[in-house]
């Protein structure tokens, strides 16, 4: 039987992208008969025109499907509606900005069937700032050292996933979503492919960069409890420097050795306890805020509108 390859483009207000997008994929891939392509347009309730646009593409294909998201719910609930609608035997994920050519698609596929379930795309070459790709270096080598998983840096949402991760990613109910973590989470055979990432094609990224923080915490609070330790440890060292120094402390007093009122000592010993328990508090209210998140237990994302063809 022929196997059934999904192919799931996310978009929010792509309305310059979209036909090209759909196009390329038609032509870079579909004189392949060896697959039959379902098409999954995802729109995260793009407001420019994209969804009428997507919904008339859709008569230059065979099986293509349109889901509407309620309201924006965020860059990876959108991926993951779409792999929870999705019904190939593998599922591939592409941006329709153009960024990530879908002839590399064929090279997943050919690791695919050579039998990974896991086939993602490493970007070679990053345009971006000198400052952004040092917090991601740093990022990529905390999650690997401090957690579970294991992401080479470049890994990106460009990848194929075979059906089974598909159904072990649905039954995962997490409400703070960081899919690549969770991918790599589940196991099995998985293998990356090094490539050259284009630039986007028209307008600019939809993804902002406290967007993108929100996502790398989201991503350590799930999967390293590290940060937890540290100031647990932090804790314990400072309690026990307090109290060796307040003995002390009280013994110069005692023995009426202290004469100087200390304003300097008091000033700086308070600054920095002070600045030291905001950062403590700080990284325990993340782990708050993301426990709240998961308790509520709201659904990932709401559909507005599908259409199929
Ligand atoms: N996107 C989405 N929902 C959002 C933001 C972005 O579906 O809330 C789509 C976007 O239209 C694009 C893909 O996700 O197809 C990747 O976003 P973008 O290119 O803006 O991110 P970047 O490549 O700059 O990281
Ligand atoms: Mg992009």
């Amino acid at each position: 039987m022929t196997k059934i390859i999904s192919i799931i483009i996310p978009f929010y207000n792509e309305k310059e992208n979209i036909v090209s997008i759909l196009s390329d994929i038609k032509k870079k891939l579909f004189n392949s008969t060896k697959y039959n392509f379902e098409i999954i347009l995802m729109d995260n309730h793009s407001n420019d025109g994209s969804d009428e646009i997507a919904k008339n593409e859709m008569k230059n294909f065979d099986s293509i499907k349109y889901f509407r998201l309620s309201r924006n719910f965020g860059y990876q609930s959108n991926i993951k509606a779409g792999l929870e609608k999705c019904t190939g035997d593998a599922a591939v994920q592409l941006d329709a900005d153009g960024e990530d050519d879908p002839i590399l698609i064929l090279d997943f596929i050919k690791q695919w069937e050579n039998g990974y379930d896991v086939v993602y795309g490493i970007r070679k070459n990053r345009k971006e700032n000198f400052f952004l790709s040092f917090l991601r270096n740093k990022f990529y080598s905390f999650l690997n050292k401090f957690s579970d998983i294991n992401l080479p840096n470049g890994a990106g949402d460009f990848r194929l996933i075979d059906r089974k991760v598909i159904d072990y990613l649905k039954v995962f109910d997490e409400k703070n979503l960081y899919l690549r973590g969770l991918i790599s989470f589940i196991g099995f055979k998985q293998t990356g492919i090094q490539y050259d990432r284009l630039s986007r094609k028209h307008g600019k990224s939809k993804i902002s960069i406290l967007k993108y923080f929100d996502i790398a915490m989201s991503a350590i609070t799930s999967f390293t409890r590290f940060p937890l330790l540290l100031i647990f440890f932090l804790g314990v060292i400072f309690f026990s420097i307090s109290i060796v120094l307040s003995l002390i402390y009280l013994l110069l007093f005692l023995f009426g050795i202290i004469q100087e009122p200390g304003f300097t000592t008091i000033i700086l010993i308070q600054l920095f306890f002070f600045g030291l328990i905001m950062f403590i508090v700080g990284i325990i209210s993340l782990y708050v805020g993301y426990i709240l998140d998961e308790v509520k237990n709201r659904p990932n994302y709401i559909i507005e509108d599908e259409k199929e063809k």
